[in-house]
């Protein structure tokens, strides 16, 4: 800004241009205004960049805004291209746009590879008609982009669903469009720069090929690591039992189809133990409550938030919520929103202006957790309990 000033400053000002030198010079009543005009014109510019210094300052103070959403399948063309998205999946985001990138980062769980062509699974499926395995076409990585997603999970029970083909075709189209990513073997965690603030994030799941949930003396390593390394430290888990009858927070270790899938409450205080900042969990299909530990913000399932045809959306699997959280730069939570999402159709992500993501949530915490030190308006603003 100073260099603006002076450069303002040397176009409309005449040197010496004190008033003591007008004054004193004896110069003619033109000239004499003439000072008063270069006056105006450096406080008009003052004014007018006077927003710029502002907004300077405001980078300083390192308020880090993250939008997150859970999982996201938006269609697949595996068994077939029927399961596509009308458009070719373009318009699949563009009634939440503006809220998906609404923030410095935005999160969401990608629940599938994406991967273009006639390759067979390698899930065990009796009948392939009926087989749930997941695999996006690679133009699709643009509708991501678009979206405003900044960094993404990969680690779930559906990375795998391709073998290391579908990984690395995944992996690499992320890299390509600059979408920042963690979760598998060969990437457990990942650095990005944001607002001048360096961003840690890891992501762990039960499932093979991908950084384990159940492994905590791992899990806690790279927390510790990337917590030594940047500034705010972001863990994603994909966790928990599936469905209805497992939306509640047990606190235990949970098991599903004969599966550990972790116990996400002590998960959660594992990693803000062990470093971690916020925690943003998902697996379960359903949205379980949000909660605060250390002052770090947990949310322990973010639901279905944009999963097309192949899923069941009735009910509690057809909403979600659209978090925006703010944290300081210590990565401690200072406010948020919940935005109640809700599914459409065949699985497209609308604005639920009933708020049943907001009420399920507000619901859960009183049903599964009491008093979490923060206060839900009906509106889905979320602040400190004073
Ligand atoms: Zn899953």
């Amino acid at each position: 800004m100073f260099i603006l000033i002076i450069f303002v400053s040397r176009i409309t000002l005449p040197r010496p241009f004190t008033m003591r030198s007008y004054l004193t010079s004896h110069t003619t009543p033109i000239e004499f205004l003439n000072f008063f005009e270069h006056q105006i014109i450096l406080a008009i510019s003052l004014i007018l960049l006077s927003p710029l210094a502002l907004s300077a300052q405001d980078s300083t103070t390192t308020r880090l805004s993250i939008v997150a959403v859970g999982d996201m399948m938006i269609g697949t063309n595996f068994p077939s291209d029927d399961y596509l998205p009308p458009l070719d999946g373009a318009e699949i985001f563009s009634q939440i746009k503006t809220q998906l990138s609404d923030a410095d980062v935005t999160f969401g769980n990608l629940e599938g590879v994406i991967l273009t062509g006639d390759y067979p699974t390698t899930k065990k499926c009796q009948d392939p008609k009926n087989c749930y395995a997941f695999k996006m076409p690679d133009h699709y990585v643009a509708h991501f982009k678009d979206a405003g997603f900044d960094v993404l999970s990969i680690a779930n029970n559906h990375i795998n669903d391709f073998g290391e083909r579908g990984i690395r075709n995944t992996t690499k189209l992320l890299q390509d469009a600059g979408i920042h990513f963690a979760g598998v073997t060969d990437y457990p965690q990942t650095i990005f720069q944001v607002n001048g603030l360096k961003i840690g994030f890891c992501a762990f799941s039960p499932n093979r090929g991908t950084v384990r949930i159940n492994d905590l003396a791992v899990a806690r390593q790279i927390v510790q690591d990337l917590e030594s390394k940047v500034d705010i430290v972001v863990v994603s888990f994909h966790g928990g039992g599936e469905g209805l009858a497992h939306q509640h927070i047990t606190k235990q270790t949970e098991y599903y189809l004969g599966e550990n899938r972790g116990n996400p409450y002590q998960f959660a205080r594992d990693m803000i133990d062990a470093g971690a900042d916020v925690i943003l969990g998902h697996g379960p299909h359903v949205t379980r409550a949000i909660d605060l530990y250390k002052n770090k913000f947990i949310a322990y399932s973010l639901g279905n938030f944009s999963t097309y045809a192949r899923f069941n959306l009735q009910g509690e699997k057809g909403i979600s919520p659209l978090l925006n959280i703010n944290v300081d730069e210590n990565g401690d939570f200072v406010d948020g929103k919940i935005v109640s999402i809700k599914l459409i159709g065949e699985g497209i992500p609308v604005i639920d202006s009933t708020h049943q993501a907001l009420l399920t949530i507000q619901n859960l915490i009183s049903t599964d957790l009491g008093d979490i030190g923060l206060v839900l308006d009906k509106e889905g603003r979320i602040s400190l309990k004073e």
